[in-house]
């Protein structure tokens, strides 16, 4: 383990925005964390984790220890009730084990295919596309506690899970996930509520769902690779229904507490930010919920956008957006 300074990030963020952190360190095994928690003690800085960077806005001067994770592992097990379940490493790319479990012969996580980033970083937001979610599947999370140095396990419901939340994100870098577990069911039967799945027979393999989640996305999502981006920039706003009945235009998603999910992606289209550009940031031309970065952005860049968009969308709708990426 050894502190790198002046690390670049810019490749590490796959909005491929221009950062530097003060220093950055590769975290290959659970050990690792209390060294590099130490050394950045010592430089008076915060130890930050990152994973693929995809869920990231990266500033262009990061005055931190940035600890890249790299930990790595993977195997199926069986549960004490006989389940069978994957348990990886945090450092894994997710969707490597999505497609690596279902060669073994495990459906379960097929529905979050292609969803870019790391294993450990999964729970920390909840990951979920195509009707299923990461706490749909989850037995355990083991992380490093940053407070008192000890390593836990948390069963699902200890990691309060919400929409895009968990209690790893409301206790901001407080734990560092090392490993997670996921419960593959059995006997599998195909999630096929989602529209553009529901076209598929209930015969269908987990590899079949697979490939038209990722058909369907490519069709969606620009490729980060190309032109960066962080995926949806803001979460689908939840208001109570005498609210929701006041855009009735809006796609809704009624929810079991009696409020309401409007689609942020329509809201903003609405308020005609559908392929804006501000200098090197602007908003996808496909879809209003990815902002986008057109080459050589910074942080402040997105920033200026997003703070544009939610003025516009609060002014119009009477909506608060919440961005979804976290500041780095
Ligand atoms: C094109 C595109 C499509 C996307 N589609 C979806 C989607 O369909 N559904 C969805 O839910 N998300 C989606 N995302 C968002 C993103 O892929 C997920 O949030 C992903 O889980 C982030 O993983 P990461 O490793 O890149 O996290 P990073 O961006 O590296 O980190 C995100 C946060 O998690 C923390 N973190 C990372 N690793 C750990 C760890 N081991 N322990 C503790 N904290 C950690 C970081 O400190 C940071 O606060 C998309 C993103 C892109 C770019």
């Amino acid at each position: 383990m050894q502190l790198q300074p002046d690390f670049d990030l810019t490749g590490r963020n796959t909005l491929g925005l221009r950062s530097r952190a003060r220093f950055g360190v590769v975290i290959e095994r659970p050990e690792d964390l209390a060294a590099a928690a130490e050394a950045a003690r010592a430089k008076g800085l915060p130890l930050r984790i990152l994973g693929g960077g995809s869920n990231t806005l990266a500033s262009e001067q990061v005055e931190a220890v940035v600890g890249v994770m790299r930990i790595e592992g993977r195997q199926i097990v069986t549960l004490p009730d006989s389940g069978r379940a994957v348990t990886a490493g945090a450092g894994e790319d997710w969707d490597e084990i999505v497609a690596w479990t279902i060669a073994q012969g495990h459906g379960g996580l097929e529905n979050l295919s292609l969803i870019p980033g790391t294993m450990g970083a999964a729970p920390v937001q909840n990951i979920g596309a195509y009707g299923l979610q990461l706490s749909d599947l989850l037995y355990s999370v083991t992380a490093w506690d940053g407070a008192s140095g000890a390593f836990h396990t948390f069963g699902p419901e200890d990691c309060r899970f919400g929409y895009r939340k968990s209690r790893f994100k409301e206790a901001g870098n407080r734990h560092v996930i090392t490993e997670v577990t996921l419960r593959l069911p059995q006997p599998w039967a195909p999630v096929l509520i989602y529209a553009g799945l529901d076209t598929l027979d209930a015969s269908a393999t987990p590899e079949e769902v697979r490939q038209r989640v990722i058909a369907l996305r490519q069709s969606k999502l620009p490729d980060w690779q190309v032109l960066g981006n962080a995926g949806s920039f803001f979460h689908n706003p939840v208001v109570p229904p005498d609210h929701a009945a006041r855009v009735p235009d809006a796609p809704q998603w009624p929810q079991a507490d009696g409020t309401v999910k409007l689609s942020a992606g329509w809201l903003i289209e609405r308020c005609g930010y559908k392929g804006a550009t501000r200098g090197p940031a602007g908003v996808y031309e496909g879809h209003a919920l990815i902002l986008v970065n057109h080459g050589g952005a910074t942080a402040a860049d997105i920033d200026a956008l997003s703070s544009e968009i939610r003025t516009a969308v609060e002014d119009c709708f009477g909506v608060s957006l919440v961005q979804e990426p976290i500041r780095l």
